[in-house]
């Protein structure tokens, strides 16, 4: 039977943000480490631009019977250490940039942690909010399929990031599956229990801020109880770190997310803005607060700023009004060159993304481990882990702060950058 799908072809358009370059930002960081680590010319040249990076155009049916061509990406940045690893994005803003930037983070983060990946980074620039799940479907298995022979279990293993889920990894992996002949759940992680996720996936990236948020307040003698918190982002990241900084004690003054957002000096209850933000959607309206924006809550006398939503949010011009004490970057790439200066300057304590947020590969990594084995541990095993893990990262990173005089985030790139650079100069690799 012919079609009946009348096809549509629209132009894919590659946008690139023109007054934040993502990429540019994670070049400059990479260049100061390297400088640090004086490393070697074929090392320094090596690291500095992934290995590869694919765009893909995606023709989708569409519920309304038509198609349209989506644009996507897959960007690994370094395979030195094992297979690439990172989330995918849907976003309308998703660019080819910003996934090069999100790969390179990936892979000091992984380092950081000590864990044998490389940095990955995949995105679809789409609007997941107008989508059905049904076109969602079509959109993740195209994208799937398209990028197919660049990813595996021992090649790039992909996760959830901005709008996509465990049902999204579950496409992925039937999807990826198809061509194996038998169900392949190691290809990613992020994936519902029932298809070889590992407990504690969820809100392994809010279980990983709210440990170093936890040696944070040791090492500066900072007890959480009753400090001031406000969250920007209200998503995986935000809402877990929320929950888990008022169970601790801290007072939520402030959330914000794309649609808007809330403040209540008396504390705002996560799990009750929660269940508003599953019915509704969002944050905006949430009783008993009244309206902020993103400016405005970066601007409030906090003690502690929880960057949990995208790029570039904290500036040159919005840094000098920060008063947080801590600055735990539940986002990738929340806070530019410019701004990171400004709070060194004030005292404030950046702990950095790529430690920060951490948690989330953490987690990853023994869900991989888990599928590869088929063998599957206890939640309490895997949170022991994981803390293990954090924790130790943590005091290696403070270790060469107070050693070389330097920012916890100069720190943690030292610590990331220079173990890639070893694991490069141990194999030899000049090509
Ligand atoms: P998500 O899609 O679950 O939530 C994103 C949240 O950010 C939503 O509340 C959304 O409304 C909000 N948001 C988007 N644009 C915004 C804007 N301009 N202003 C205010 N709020 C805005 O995504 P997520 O998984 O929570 O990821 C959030 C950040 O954390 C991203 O930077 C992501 O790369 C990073 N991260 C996520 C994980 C993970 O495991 N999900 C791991 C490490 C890092």
């Amino acid at each position: 039977m012919a079609s009946q799908v009348k096809i549509q072809y629209i132009e894919p358009v590659i946008r690139e943000k023109k007054e934040y370059d993502p990429f540019i930002e994670a070049t400059l960081q990479y260049e100061r480490a390297a400088s640090f680590l004086d490393l070697e010319p074929w090392i320094y040249q090596r690291l500095k631009y992934p290995e590869r990076e694919i765009i893909v155009h995606l023709a989708v049916n569409l519920d309304d019977g038509r198609a349209e061509t989506f644009t996507g990406f897959r960007v690994q940045h370094s395979s030195v250490r094992g297979p690439c690893k990172g989330g995918i994005r849907y976003s309308p803003d998703a660019s080819l940039s910003e996934c090069k930037a999100l790969a390179t983070w990936m892979t000091w983060k992984c380092a950081v942690l000590d864990l044998p990946y490389g940095g990955g980074k995949g995105a679809v620039i789409c609007d997941p909010l107008q989508m059905s799940e049904n076109e969602l479907k079509n959109l993740t298995k195209s994208y799937t399929l398209a990028i197919r022979d660049v990813i595996g279990p021992y090649k790039d293993i992909p996760a959830p990031d901005m709008f996509t889920n465990a049902q999204t990894m579950a496409w992925i992996a039937d999807a990826y599956s198809q061509g194996t002949g038998y169900l392949e759940p190691a290809v990613v992680t992020g994936k519902p229990i029932n298809l070889g996720g590992s407990l504690g996936r969820t809100a392994a990236t809010g279980t990983g801020l709210f440990i170093v948020l936890n040696e944070a307040s040791k090492f500066l003698d900072f007890p959480l109880a009753d400090k001031q918190v406000v969250i920007l982002g209200f998503g995986n990241v935000g809402s877990s770190i929320a929950k888990l900084v008022h169970q601790a004690g801290c007072k939520i003054t402030a959330v914000t997310d794309m649609f808007g957002g809330i403040y209540n000096a008396q504390g705002i209850d996560p799990f009750e803005l929660e269940k508003q933000v599953q019915n509704s959607g969002s944050v905006v309206d949430f009783p008993d607060t009244i309206p902020i924006d993103n400016e405005s809550l970066i601007k409030l006398p906090a003690d502690i700023l929880i960057p949990a939503a995208v790029e570039g949010q904290i500036h040159k011009n919005n840094a000098p009004d920060i008063k947080a004490k801590i600055v735990l970057e539940g986002a990738n790439g929340p806070t530019t060159l410019e701004a990171d200066e400004i709070l060194k300057e004030k005292g404030a304590l950046v702990i950095p993304d790529i430690l920060a947020n951490s948690g989330g590969v953490a987690i990853s990594y023994l869900e991989w481990v888990q599928d590869l084995q088929r063998y599957f541990l206890s939640e309490r095993e895997i949170h022991a882990r994981t803390k293990r893990t954090m924790k130790k990262a943590f005091w290696d990173v403070i270790e060469i702060m107070n050693k070389q005089s330097v920012s916890m985030r100069d720190a943690a790139y030292i610590l990331g950058v220079g173990r890639v650079a070893g694991s490069l100069r141990a194999l030899g690799r000049h090509l």
